[in-house]
């Protein structure tokens, strides 16, 4: 089972979808969240927090901590802001924030070849995604550095 967690930015604009794997964090575990905009106004603590290129995901890392504890037996010092992100426990649902409507944007031009020429399409879907991962890690979004 997936909850479906999601948390608005500070100053509103974005409404972000996070993925907490295996339910072992729960909602609470994200305190605050940046989006580019309103991070420019933010003190960044990387004792609590994780950057990922301009956003900030804020934790509340004593219920990580005891969270962690409870669940995975993990040590409390091992639990840190990257631990919680990279380990997928508090994370992105998608690769970054807005991922699903830049890719329907993205797509939709190779879309109307599905209808006329399929191989066609399957060809130009599939060196189109591997052209996306390939730009996500240039322009350095974490979760990209591991797929
Ligand atoms: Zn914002």
């Amino acid at each position: 089972m997936c909850m479906d967690v999601r948390k608005t930015c500070v100053c509103g604009k974005h409404y972000v979808q996070f993925h907490l794997r295996d339910n072992i964090m729960s909602p609470e575990v994200i305190e605050t969240l940046y989006c580019p905009d309103c991070s420019r106004q933010a003190e960044e603590n990387d004792q609590t927090m994780v950057r990922d290129n301009n956003w900030l995901i804020e934790y509340d890392m004593e219920l990580a901590r005891f969270l962690a504890a409870a669940n995975l037996q993990v040590p409390p010092d091992s639990v840190t802001p990257l631990f919680l992100f990279d380990g997928g426990y508090a994370t992105w649902k998608e690769m970054y924030p807005g991922e699903q409507k830049d890719i329907l944007e993205e797509r939709k031009d190779i879309m109307g070849l599905l209808q006329t020429d399929p191989q066609e399409y399957l060809r130009r879907i599939n060196s189109w995604n591997i052209s996306r991962v390939e730009q996500l890690k240039a322009d350095g979004w974490r979760k990209a550095q591991a797929a």
